[in-house]
């Protein structure tokens, strides 16, 4: 199975990714943590990485898709799960270029959806747990602006070829986890 995991920041992607990941076998590509990786051992990449990173900027496009271009490469024909990329438009467009070149498909993009005033509370209680720089209250703004800009544009662009799965993100973790089931058992 091929799939997307999309939605806004604190929408818990990385916890039902985990879920996912377990119940499905598929492999959990998430640009965040490679870019987290390279900027805690200092390569090139995530020097360059982090002063985006550091004010909720996105990265630029190339450096994001030759991360995930190596990756799916690397996965050959097994299945994976794509957490925060893509992010814009273009990266979605060589996405589908990375895909029809190595000849397969998206079968679902689940797009988890969390109103805006509850993303900004899980941002800032996750902020007083896990101490991510990233998650200043300055810095969850822009997250979320960058979000409506240049990410939220890809709901449509997925519903258009149809692969768009809403599940609502909001209430407990198990109960989000079995609407994604749900989802994901039509597809096998
Ligand atoms: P995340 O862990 O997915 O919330 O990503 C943390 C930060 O990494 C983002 O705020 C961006 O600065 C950067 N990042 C992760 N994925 C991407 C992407 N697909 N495009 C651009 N920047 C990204």
């Amino acid at each position: 199975m091929r799939l997307i995991l999309f939605g806004p920041p604190g929408a818990g992607k990385g916890t039902q990714a985990d879920f996912i990941r377990d119940r499905y076998e598929v492999e959990h590509i998430s640009t965040g943590d490679v870019l987290r990786e390279a900027m805690k051992n200092e390569t090139e990449v995530g020097l360059y990485a982090k002063s985006f990173m550091d004010k909720g900027e996105l990265v630029p496009d190339e450096v994001v898709t030759e991360i995930i271009r190596q990756k799916i490469s690397a996965i050959g024909e097994g299945g994976f799960m794509l957490d925060g990329f893509p992010r814009t438009l273009e990266q979605a467009r060589s996405l589908g270029s990375i895909l029809a070149d190595a000849g397969i498909g998206i079968d679902a993009v689940i797009f988890l959806e969390v109103p805006d005033e509850e993303v900004v509370q899980r941002i800032t209680k996750r902020q007083k747990i896990e101490g991510r720089q990233d998650d200043t209250e300055g810095v969850i703004r822009n997250r979320l602006r960058v979000y409506k800009d240049q990410t939220s544009p890809l709901k449509d662009f997925y519903e258009k070829t149809g692969v768009l799965r809403t599940v609502e993100g909001v209430g407990q973790i198990s109960d989000i986890a079995g609407r994604i089931d749900g989802v994901l058992k039509q597809l096998q």
